[in-house]
């Protein structure tokens, strides 16, 4: 790049420096001809007047004149010439000048030798007796001018080229340092050239971006390394205990009357790490945004009336009050994720409730949104878990939810499938009072699709008034 630039300054350079001398010879050599033919003006009236008193007396008597004198008779004949024979001379009537000064009283013309080393400058006067005084002067041409001034006009070539050789190198060696000074890491700081600025800001923006597209790389990464290593420590538990009763048992080390507890234990646990196999694979369902399941139009009370008659039962049996009202409402969505809300959320109102408490289950619409709200008046969530219990298996108390059988998936696969249909998650908590969690569904119509027909509206969680769709739970 410096090359080319160099090239470039010093071609330009050299050649504004021979253009700049072609005209300046030209304008300068035009204005030279302009004041000598006035000069050559004046001596011909000067020499006119002379003529007019003495004759031809006078022009003989004339020695040291730079210049030719022709006195032309009113025929066009010479009467008298400086440089020549008079008598030997051709008839003057045709050129120019002394037409013009018999016409006008006054007359120029120039022109060229036949040669074209030189010019001729004339200038014709009339005088009173009809006659005409011709003055010329010889003028060097342009082309004469030019190799009589070889030699300087070389020397200034070779200076011109020395210093255009230098300016080009040094300019060249300026344009391209701040190039080669740019810090890549961080483009706008280098305030190179205003002029790559959009250049440099594009470049600022594309690192940005991958910054935070390896930022998100390396977070995901993170969260899928934490949950494999959740996901084989949620297994081994139950595993282990599997397997050791069934040791026991197999090797007959357990007595008749305690083999039902023993198989309970392995059945119990077998059907604990169903559900969170099952919990797993959902959930990675709904990470990859479960294209293949079908969007419809879901009697949201339907489902949740059929939700309430399975609950009451379990809920009874803790003691619980499984209460449902509501209204018909109308949603656009995945029947099977939409079960998924309603039955989670209602096995946490159960779950986390207290002997004597009650669950209530409320659906509906409002101002045109369907909602869906689970009350209890359970353990209630502190405030500083508030935020993280949609995180994949965040407890907040870890030996309680598994001893109860929680997977720590259920709310994560809540949030994921509230996102999915473009609702909005809201979850009011008082410890020792209640928890209450309501999802509101876009209203009728503004059910953003994509090409798969999912929504792509991303949901807006907002438990007590805290965002939870942007939480850290994003993928694996
Ligand atoms: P789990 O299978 O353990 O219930 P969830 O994802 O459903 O997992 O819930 C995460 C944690 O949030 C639970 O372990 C529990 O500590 C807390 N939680 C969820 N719902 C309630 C509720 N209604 N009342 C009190 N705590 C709750």
């Amino acid at each position: 790049m410096t090359k080319r630039i160099f090239r470039t300054v010093f071609f330009v350079a050299v050649s504004m420096f021979l253009a700049s001398v072609a005209l300046f010879m030209t304008v300068l050599y035009d204005y030279f001809s302009v004041v000598r033919q006035e000069e050559l003006k004046v001596q011909t009236d000067l020499a006119a007047r002379g003529v007019r008193d003495e004759g031809l007396t006078y022009l003989e008597g004339l020695e040291t004149l730079d210049c030719r004198i022709t006195w032309i008779g009113a025929d066009g004949g010479v009467l008298y010439d400086s440089r020549s024979k008079a008598g030997e001379m051709e008839n003057h009537l045709e050129r120019r000048e002394v037409r013009e000064a018999l016409e006008e009283g006054y007359g120029t013309a120039a022109r060229s030798s036949f040669t074209l080393a030189e010019r001729y400058l004339y200038s014709a006067k009339r005088l009173e007796d009809g006659t005409v005084l011709r003055l010329s002067a010889a003028q060097d041409s342009l082309p004469a001018l030019f190799f009589g001034m070889f030699k300087p006009l070389c020397l200034i070539f070779a200076a011109a080229v020395c210093l255009s050789f230098f300016l080009a190198s040094r300019l060249a060696k300026k344009i391209v340092e701040p190039l080669n000074g740019l810090d890549l890491d961080d483009p706008l700081a280098s305030g190179a050239y205003e002029e790559l600025s959009p250049l440099l800001g594009r470049l600022h923006a594309q690192q940005q971006e991958i910054g935070r597209q390896r930022e998100e790389l390396m977070r995901t990464s993170e969260l899928r390394r934490e949950f494999t290593a959740n996901v084989s420590h949620e297994l081994k538990t139950p595993l282990h205990t599997i397997s050791g009763s069934a040791e026991l048992l197999a090797e007959g080390m357990v007595r008749p009357e305690d083999v039902s507890v023993f198989s309970g234990r392995i059945y119990g646990e077998a059907k604990r790490m169903i559900r969170l196999v099952e919990d797993i694979l959902r959930l990675s369902h709904l990470d990859e945004g479960a294209g293949d399941m079908e969007w419809e139009w879901v009697d949201l009370y339907a489902l949740a009336e059929e939700t309430a008659e399975s609950f009451s039962l379990a809920a009874k049996e803790e003691g619980v009050a499984f209460l449902f009202a509501g209204e018909p409402a109308a949603v656009f969505g995945i029947r099977q994720l939409l079960q998924g809300i309603l039955y989670n959320l209602c096995d946490n109102g159960v779950k986390y409730n207290l002997p004597g408490g009650c669950v209530s289950l409320e659906v509906g619409e409002a101002e045109g949104e369907a909602f869906l709200t689970v009350a209890d008046t359970g353990i209630g969530i502190p405030a500083e878990h508030q935020e993280r219990i949609f995180e994949r298996f965040y407890r907040v108390d870890k030996s309680h939810s598994k001893e109860i059988g929680g997977t720590g998936l259920g709310l994560s696969i809540v949030k994921h499938a509230v996102s999915l249909h473009g609702a909005k998650l809201e979850l009011l908590s008082t410890p020792g009072k209640g928890t209450k969690v309501s999802v509101r569904f876009p209203k009728k119509g503004e059910e953003e699709k994509d090409g798969d027909g999912r929504s792509v509206r991303g949901a807006q969680a907002v438990p007590g008034r805290r965002d939870h769709g942007s939480g850290k739970d994003h993928g694996l």
